[in-house]
């Protein structure tokens, strides 16, 4: 029986989240930045797969504890599968969530509707103290918008549409994005998997 697991990530958000949709379970959920000491991973891999496993197992390896972690991007049909794992820094080092969202606008400008097609997607590693990794993916599909609309969430939010809604992501409620996103759906099945380990 797995007493904690340790979230390999210092984001509060998705702290919160995991802790959220796993609270039910019986297993003490620790951000690994609560440590003293914690492995710094670079997330060079070319896949979400392997920045999620890598995450999980250098961690799980160092604190020789069970680790979640998780890797999400938005993979656009258009451009064969990018931004994907290279979403945070898809215009440039340092650029803002508007860089990047004007940066993929740029790329599709006089691209039809019905060929905007994207997915988000996630896949949640889990490893265990010796470095077994376990995989969970979850996805939404959407269209990337013609502009940016909404103020909500966060990242690509406000150009990805979501048309079973009519809304792009940012104009969701943080729950009713939270219950349907991308992130919520791994992490579904991260649950049934850590419940039957
Ligand atoms: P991470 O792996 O969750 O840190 O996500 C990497 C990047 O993907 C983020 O910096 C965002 O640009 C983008 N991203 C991931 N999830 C979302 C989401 O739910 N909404 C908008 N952008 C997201």
């Amino acid at each position: 029986m797995i007493k904690d697991m340790v979230i390999a990530t210092g984001n509060i958000h998705k702290v919160e989240e995991i802790k959220s949709i796993l609270k039910d379970l019986d297993i003490e959920i620790i951000s690994m930045t609560s440590f003293s000491r914690y492995p710094r991973i670079v997330e060079d891999g070319k896949t979400l797969e392997e920045n999620a496993a890598k995450k999980a197992k250098e961690a799980a390896v160092f604190f020789k504890k069970w680790v979640i972690a998780d890797d999400s991007g938005l993979e656009v049909d258009y451009l064969n599968g990018g931004p994907g794992v290279y979403c945070a820094r898809y215009a440039g080092e340092e650029c803002s969530y508007d860089d990047n969202n004007k940066k993929l606008l740029d790329a599709l400008e006089g691209v039809s509707k019905e060929r905007r097609t994207a997915n988000f997607r996630t896949v949640i590693a889990i490893s265990s103290p010796d470095g077994k990794i376990y995989l969970a993916d979850g996805k939404i599909s959407g269209t990337i918008t013609l502009q940016a609309k909404g103020s909500n969430g966060f990242g690509y939010d406000p150009v990805f549409y979501v048309p079973e809604l009519k809304k792009t992501f940012a104009e969701l409620d943080y729950e009713v994005k939270n219950s349907i996103s991308h992130r919520a759906k791994a992490l579904q099945k991260a649950r049934e998997i850590i419940k039957n380990l």
